[in-house]
C-alpha cells in the first residue's frame, strides 16, 4: 500500500460539516434554524421554554400525565413540572422493561434574578437589586440593553406575568459602568471584582413624582408598575423576576453561518430534542425528552434533574405497563444534551486542539466532563461510546468528539451524572458554543441542525 492508501485506511480524518451536506440538507438546515431562532425569541427563561413546549406538544397530540393512565404504543404524554421543567414521552412499541431512549437538556440560563426586596432609590435614580444566577463574568452584563421576564404571584395566588424590554416600543433596562476616564482603579482589579455582585443594580427610572420626600423616583416607578400590573412593593416578596439581555437573536457573519442569542446554553439542545420528538414516527423504545431547570446552579431542588419528579413520571408510565422502574432505567440510554465549548482561536491555550470540539464539525460527544482528575464527571464507558458512535454513523449524523478544555485549566458538569446515578447509561453530547455564558453566545447553524438529527437518531435507536 502507498502511504496515501495507508493514511486513508488507518487514520481518522474529520471533515468540516459543510463539505458533507447536500443542497437539500443545507436547505433543511436553514429552515430548521429559522424555527429555532423563533423559539429563542419567545423563550428566554425556563418558564417561557416550558410554556412553549406545552403549547407545541399539545398541537402534536401530547396529553398531560395523570397517575394511573394507560401507556400504549404511540401515546404521547407530557409531565409539566410546575411550569419550570417538562418531560415528554412518545410510548414505543416495545415494553418499557426494555428501557427508554432519553434526551435530557436544560432550559435555564445564566442571568440576574431580582432580590426579594429589589426596589430602591439612590441619588434620585430608582433601581432593582439583583443576585446573579449561574456562572457569569459580571463585567459583561453592564452597559447593554436588558429586559425583565418573569412572574409575580400575589398573596391570593394570582400570577401576573411580566415581560418588559423585548417589544421594540418597550423601554429597556440597563446597569451602568464606570467611564474609562475615572476607571484607573477599577481597571487594576482582578476581573471578578471589576463589577461587584452588589453593583449589578438595574436602572429603572429617574423622574420624581410631585411631592415631598426622598423616595419620589421610587414612588413613581411603583405607581407605574401598579397601574400596569396591579402589584405593590410587597408583591416582590413572592416573585420570580429575571433580568436577561434584551432583543432578538441574530445571524452572525457575512455568510450568515452562525447565530448569536441569549441562552443557547442549553435551549439549543432543548429545541433540538423537542423538534426531533415531534417529528419521529412511533419508536420501538419509548422516546423521552427532558427539559430540566436549575442545571446552571447544580440541578438541585424540585425542578432540577436531581428531583424525583422524573421517577414520578417514568414510574407512572412503567406502572401502566406492569414494569419495574429500576428495570426500565437499567435498560435505558440517555443522551445528556448540553453544549460544549467550541475551540476559540482567540484563546487556544485553554484547549487541547486534538480533543476540543470545533464549529461546523457537528454535534460534539463529550465522553467525560469534570475538573482536575475528572473530578465530578460521569465518564461514559467504551461500550456506551461505541453505541452512540455507531448510532450516529448509521444515521449519517455529523458528529465530533469534545473535551471541556485542556487538563487542569478548569472544568464543569451537566445533568449526565444525575442520569447515570439513576443507573441509566449516559453520555454528554451537544452543540459547540463560542462565548458560553456571555450575554450573547454564538453557535453554528450546521451544529444546531446536526444536534437535532442526533436526537432523532437516539430516539429511534
Ligand atoms: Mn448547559
Ligand atoms: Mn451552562
Amino acid at each position: 500500500m502507498t502511504t496515501e492508501e495507508l493514511r486513508k485506511s488507518l487514520l481518522a480524518a474529520p471533515k468540516n460539516g459543510f463539505t458533507r451536506i447536500s443542497a437539500e440538507e443545507r436547505a433543511a438546515m436553514e429552515n430548521y434554524c429559522k424555527r429555532y431562532m423563533t423559539f429563542m425569541d419567545e423563550a428566554k427563561t425556563e418558564r417561557e421554554a416550558t410554556d412553549w413546549a406545552i403549547r407545541e406538544a399539545e398541537k402534536y397530540g401530547f396529553v398531560p400525565f395523570v397517575p394511573g393512565m394507560e401507556a400504549k404504543p404511540g401515546d404521547k404524554i407530557y409531565y409539566n413540572n410546575r411550569g419550570k421543567a417538562i418531560a415528554l414521552a412518545v410510548v414505543g412499541t416495545e415494553s418499557l422493561a426494555k428501557g427508554a431512549n432519553i434526551c435530557a437538556a436544560h432550559v435555564d440560563s445564566p442571568r440576574m434574578d431580582l432580590k426579594p426586596n429589589p426596589l430602591y432609590e439612590d441619588s434620585e435614580i430608582a433601581y432593582f437589586k439583583t443576585h446573579y444566577y449561574g456562572g457569569i463574568k459580571k463585567y459583561q452584563w453592564v452597559a447593554l440593553p436588558l429586559a425583565i421576564h418573569g412572574v409575580v404571584v400575589k398573596m391570593d395566588g394570582t400570577p401576573v406575568n411580566i415581560t418588559i424590554g423585548e417589544d421594540e416600543n418597550d423601554p429597556i433596562l440597563m446597569i451602568s459602568d464606570l467611564l474609562p476616564h475615572l476607571a484607573s482603579g477599577q481597571m487594576e482589579k482582578p476581573a471578578p471584582k471589576i463589577i461587584g455582585g452588589e453593583q449589578l443594580n438595574v436602572i429603572l427610572g429617574s423622574e420624581p413624582i410631585e411631592g415631598e420626600g426622598s423616595d419620589l423616583v421610587k414612588l413613581n416607578i411603583i405607581k407605574w408598575l401598579n397601574e400596569k400590573y396591579g402589584i405593590v412593593e410587597s408583591d416582590f416578596l413572592s416573585a420570580e423576576l429575571s433580568i436577561v439581555p434584551a432583543g432578538k437573536c441574530r445571524e452572525v457573519g457575512f455568510d450568515r453561518s452562525l447565530i448569536a442569542a441569549y441562552g443557547h446554553d442549553d435551549r439549543v439542545c432543548a429545541y433540538a430534542e423537542l423538534e426531533a420528538l415531534f417529528t419521529i414516527p412511533t419508536p420501538a423504545k419509548t422516546a423521552v425528552c427532558i427539559l430540566a431547570d436549575k442545571e446552571e446552579v447544580g440541578s438541585m431542588g424540585l425542578t432540577g434533574m436531581k428531583s424525583k419528579y422524573f421517577e414520578h413520571f417514568m414510574g407512572g408510565l412503567c406502572d401502566a405497563q406492569g414494569v419495574k422502574l429500576d428495570d426500565c432505567f437499567a435498560n435505558s440510554f440517555c443522551l445528556s444534551a448540553d453544549v460544549s465549548n467550541a475551540f476559540d482561536p482567540n484563546f487556544p491555550e485553554v484547549s487541547d486542539r486534538r480533543n476540543n470540539s470545533k464549529l461546523n464539525y457537528g454535534v460534539s460527544i463529550c465522553k467525560y466532563t469534570g475538573s482536575r482528575g475528572k473530578s465530578g464527571c460521569s465518564d461514559a464507558s467504551a461500550e456506551v461510546m461505541s453505541h452512540i458512535r455507531s448510532t450516529f454513523e448509521k444515521n449519517n449524523v455529523i458528529w465530533q468528539i469534545a473535551t471541556l478544555g485542556a487538563v487542569d485549566v478548569g472544568g464543569g458538569g451537566t445533568v449526565a451524572a444525575d442520569m447515570a446515578n439513576r443507573n441509566i447509561p449516559t453520555v454528554d453530547a451537544g452543540v459547540p458554543v463560542l462565548s458560553m455564558h456571555a450575554p450573547w453566545e454564538i453557535v453554528s447553524k450546521l451544529d444546531c441542525w446536526a444536534t437535532m438529527e442526533a436526537c432523532k437518531a437516539i430516539y429511534l435507536a
